[in-house]
Formats: C-alpha cells, structure tokens, sequence
C-alpha cells in the first residue's frame, strides 16, 4: 500500500460517545460534553418522551431539537420493547414509528439505531435496514479500539465504568497501528443512580479537548469510514478517485495529502 488512511484533518485517534433511552440525566451529560468538546450519539425511545416510571423520567419531545444540537439523534425503539417477543410487523412499526417521530423533531434523517436490551438477530436487522437503518450498536464490549467491520452489528469498545482501565492504552497507541476508534457507551440515568457523575466529568476532562483526536458523533464516524473504504484506485495503484461528499486524509510516505469529494489523487 503506498498510502495510510487518516481521520479527519490527519489525526489517527477518534472518540465518540453513544447513550441509551433519553431520560432526564441526558441534559447534565450533554452539557459535560460540550464543556470538553465531546460529541456523543443519543438513542431515543419517541413512545417515552414525557413519561416517568419509578426510576425514571424521560426528556420532552419538544426539547429534543435543542437538547442534542451538535450531537447526533438515533433510533431506539418507539417504546423499548424486547424485540425478541415481537412479529416482523411490530418490529417494523416499533422502528418506522421512532424514525419518524425524531425525523419531525430534529429535521434532518435519522440514521442510526442502537437495540434495546442489546438484542439483535437477523429479523430485526432486516427490518431495520429495510427502514433505513444503516447502523446499530450493540452491548458486545471489544475492549479495543479496532474500527467496525459490520455496522449493523457495531461492537463498541467498553461501557463507560470500565473506560478508565483503557484510557493509558489509548493514550499510548503506536503509530504504525494506523487508526483507533474509543467507543464509549451507557445511560446518563447510570451515573444518577450509581453517584458517578464525577467519573464521568474526569473521563471527559482526561479525553476531551485534545488536539490529537477526531471527536465525532456515530454516523460521522460511519461516512468517514464509508468515504475512506469506497475510494476507488487505478488497476496500476497510482491514482485514486473520492466519489463520497467528503474530504478524505491520506498519510502518503510521511505527508498528509487530501482528496476532495469528487476529486482524484496521484500517488506517485
Ligand atoms: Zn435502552
């Protein structure tokens, strides 16, 4: 290969952030995350919105919009059934229904999706591709920062509370390794009902705000990757063409070179 993929702007470390369920403690968390300059994908429950249930009470849908400006809004289910106990067809309402519900809040289409109760198989793939769903997270920890393969099954890297045992590993990844990805997940009610909303804000503060990472929302991560796999390359390996929307960042023998939505490259 006579070329190294780059994140944007050529950083080799990327974070971002992926939180369940949309309930009250959303607020406190995202404003953590714009203090440090984090961003983080939010998977709402629409069937939930104004709700409150023993331990928990849920966001307004009309705070939505503002709420998670500059971050992303995802999927989760109109009201976080097992999917397991479902028909095909109440599956398929359960996603078109939320998709929709957000789409009217956000403006913009929703994309991504993560399962609730960290159920997935492939029916309820099937049917969240087939409305438009082009990722799901799962409760599947890596404990790496390998990049997802399969964005329909997109491992992330660790739940939050063991965040800390991989932050020196992060830190300290070699260069030839090429690109890491952190993938942090959980619920913001977590660090309510565990008393941990100072590890987290020390999570944010040791990650946030650095020059050497690439912060980014769960779909900005899927385009990056999805620009940077699809380039497409001459038979003789000299040339390369983007026909993605965006940049894409090269690292070519020691210099960071970009090629532009629509543009080629000569490599040698
Ligand atoms: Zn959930």
């Amino acid at each position: 290969m006579d070329y190294q993929l780059r994140f944007p702007n050529g950083k080799l470390k990327a974070l971002t952030f992926s939180y369940d369920d949309g309930t009250e403690c959303d607020r406190r968390l995202v404003d953590l995350f714009d203090r440090y300059r984090l961003k983080g994908t939010f998977h709402l429950n629409t069937g939930k919105f104004g709700t409150s249930n023993p331990f928990e009470d849920y966001i307004l849908a009309d705070e939505v919009e503002e709420l998670y400006e500059g971050h992303e809004v995802s999927c989760h289910s109109f009201d976080h059934p097992f999917f397991s106990h479902l028909t095909k067809q109440q599956m398929l309402t359960q996603l078109l229904d939320d998709k929709k519900a957000l789409e009217d809040l956000c403006h913009y289409p929703v994309r991504g999706m993560s399962y609730p109760f960290g159920e997935f198989f492939r029916e309820m793939i099937d049917v969240a591709q087939a409305v438009g769903l082009e990722y799901s997270r799962t409760v599947e920890d890596t404990m790496n920062f390998n990049l997802p393969t399969d964005f329909m099954r997109w491992h992330p890297t660790c739940h939050h509370n063991k965040a800390f045992s991989l932050l020196d590993d992060f830190q300290s990844t070699p260069e030839w390794r090429g690109l890491s990805l952190f993938y942090i997940w959980g619920h913001s009610f977590e660090f309510e009902r565990e008393n941990t909303w100072d590890m987290i804000e020390e999570l944010c503060k040791r990650l946030g705000d650095r020059q050497d990472i690439w912060y980014a929302t769960n779909i900005e991560i899927k385009d990056y990757l999805c620009a940077a796999r699809g380039l497409i390359s001459s038979a003789d390996g000299s040339m390369l063409y983007n026909p993605y929307a965006q940049t894409v960042y090269l690292d070519v023998k020691g210099e960071l070179k970009t090629i532009a939505a629509g543009e080629s490259l000569q490599l040698k």
